[in-house]
């Protein structure tokens, strides 16, 4: 009798996780219109690099990457990929994550709805022909308005801007970017990082700061599965 009211309760339990479990879920599609920052307890963090693809530093970013055994997510340019597709085949051969920066880096929020929406489809449809249609979506420049997340969620695409931001495209020093991100680095951070111009010294920089993060216990995971981590409980993190 007590086993079985101990299973019952069990039981009870169970389903109240599962039921909570959903209700997170919900949460988490209708409350997160924005992701800057992922709250969670475990060390996971998402390194994430826009503007690309470039000829000349694509290549070392993903030999940097690829020597670390790193996954990253890239946000990548519509007529930059058009002109690099080898790229993100390359890339997507290493794990890496392709994302959606827009097609030519112009700000969305002068743009009309129907300008804004061709901008999404027509990087859309140029990383569709090389990898899988793209769920993550940055706005150039970060910059945003209801038109531009609207034209983004009819398409489904999940907005992600960023929490650390060590502005290597101002071409800091290479010691300068991994202070600044290893100082700053916490559980669920999304570093903002560069590519599609040169000389950036994002690539020296990751070959360092990957091993000082790793060494302070922390893991390297695609945008998409920092997401996973979400944790609903507590207020702040990262919405907007
Ligand atoms: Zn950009």
């Amino acid at each position: 009798m007590a086993s079985l009211l101990r299973r019952g309760l069990w039981g009870a339990a169970i389903l109240v996780a599962l039921l909570a479990g959903t209700i997170a879920d919900n949460r988490f599609h209708a409350e997160v219109e924005i992701v800057k920052k992922v709250p969670t307890t475990h060390k996971v963090v998402a390194l994430t690099i826009d503007d690309g693809p470039h000829y000349k530093t694509t290549p070392e970013l993903l030999a940097v990457l690829r020597k670390k055994q790193v996954q990253a997510t890239l946000f990548v340019l519509g007529e930059n990929a058009a002109r690099n597709p080898e790229m993100i085949t390359q890339a997507v051969a290493d794990g890496h994550e392709i994302a959606n920066h827009a097609y030519s880096h112009k700000d969305l929020t002068k743009m009309t709805a129907a300008q804004c929406g061709e901008e999404l489809d027509k990087t859309d449809q140029i990383i569709a022909r090389i990898t899988a249609k793209p769920t993550l979506f940055r706005p150039p420049g970060g910059l945003y308005n209801e038109t531009v997340l609207a034209e983004a969620r009819k398409r489904g695409y999940t907005t992600v801007l960023w929490s650390l931001d060590p502005h290597d495209w101002q071409r800091p020093s290479v010691d300068q970017v991994v202070t600044t991100v290893v100082q700053h680095i916490a559980p669920g951070s999304i570093v903002l990082l560069h590519d599609g111009q040169y000389p950036l010294p994002t690539a020296a920089a990751l070959d360092i700061l990957i091993d000082q993060l790793r060494s302070a216990g922390y893991e390297f995971v695609t945008l998409s599965q920092l997401l996973q981590y979400y944790e609903v409980r507590g207020t702040g993190g990262g919405r907007s």
